[in-house]
């Protein structure tokens, strides 16, 4: 029997490829959120509440396809993409070589999900540190503290290994892959003729159960990276304008809610009164950034002290509230 990720003399990647991937890599995830983007405007009533675990339901997709492509190509779905495969460097029967797989995973989508929770919780922590929120944690020092710097020392390694790859010092393309033991390489033939014999050694019914559920999975595997893509050119394209602006469309939805900060102040039932005295808006204000309406003295107040807005958290001076001159009093 074959085993994927055994290592051949196939041609190394070339930087080019390792680049054209890795750009195609990063476009899945802003394709994601445009995505659901877009769903939450067409559907607002179904997706509002799935948009809260929208990260983890991608990454729960990402599992399922990722698995899939590497079971069946040794490569990722945007390195299959590209006509490469993954092979392992690690003795033959170490745990490296025999987990080759799951490592794969671990490295294409548990560490982008921790990476992607890390940049939230930063985001968060920056702003609480700048208006002086009396809740900060440790975490949130820490965070603030050695994010960016973690961030700068990845990309540098990433360049710095990327300049040794070109040179020939080194046989893996990113600094990932050398820790876990796995280079890219060009597919060839063999590798196919292997998985296909590896397929076929499956019992009767575990044929019978993942014919079906590999059918489902290959298709969307081939499709996604080309859907993801086309996906992310749309989004550069109507970065202009609001989505679905477009003539005979009907409505122009409106555009999208800020996100509203679980521990921020609560927003009243009514749309007439003001989160925070939750009466009706007296000299209705907003703020830029945000753009929910407040009595004009309550937001004032609240500003001068905390320099935020009350919902959102974002930044803003008193000078930056506006108030709102309706033909119709909004009172
Ligand atoms: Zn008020």
């Amino acid at each position: 029997m074959a085993i994927p990720f055994s290592f051949t003399t196939s041609p190394g990647a070339s930087i080019f490829d390792v680049f054209a991937e890795d750009s195609l890599r990063s476009s899945l995830k802003p394709a994601w959120n445009y995505l659901m983007k877009f769903a939450t405007q067409k559907y607002p009533n179904y997706i509002l509440k799935a948009l809260k675990y929208s990260d983890e339901i991608y990454y729960v997709l990402l599992f399922v396809m990722e698995e899939y492509s590497l079971r069946n190509k040794s490569a990722s779905m945007t390195e299959a993409f590209y006509e490469l495969k993954r092979e392992s460097t690690a003795l033959p029967y170490s745990f490296m070589f025999r987990h080759a797989k799951m490592i794969s995973l671990l490295s294409l989508v548990f560490i982008p999900y921790i990476q992607d929770k890390l940049e939230e919780r930063y985001e968060i922590s920056k702003e609480k540190i700048l208006r002086g929120d009396l809740n900060v944690t440790d975490f949130d020092r820490f965070v603030n503290k050695w994010y960016p710097l973690f961030l700068t020392i990845s990309k540098w390694l990433r360049m710095l290994n990327y300049m040794l790859y070109l040179f020939h010092y080194t046989g893996y393309q990113v600094p990932l892959l050398k820790l876990t033991s796995i280079q890219l390489k060009y597919k060839t033939n063999d590798a196919d003729e292997g998985a296909s014999q590896a397929k076929d050694e499956r019992t009767f019914l575990r044929k019978m159960l993942t014919i079906p559920l590999d059918f489902v999975t290959s298709t969307i595997t081939k499709m996604a990276p080309l859907l993801f893509y086309s996906l992310s050119f749309l989004e550069t394209y109507y970065q202009q304008e609001p989505l679905s602006n477009k003539p005979g469309e009907g409505t122009i939805p409106p555009p999208q809610m800020p996100k509203v900060l679980s521990n921020s102040v609560r927003l009243p039932s009514s749309k007439k009164q003001c989160p925070l005295c939750h009466q009706p808006h007296q000299k209705p204000s907003t703020l830029p950034v945000s753009g929910f309406v407040f009595c004009h003295r309550c937001l004032h107040s609240y500003v001068q002290r905390h320099k935020c807005c009350p919902v959102t958290y974002r930044p803003c001076q008193v000078q930056n509230i506006i108030q709102l001159h309706t033909n119709a009093s909004i009172n």
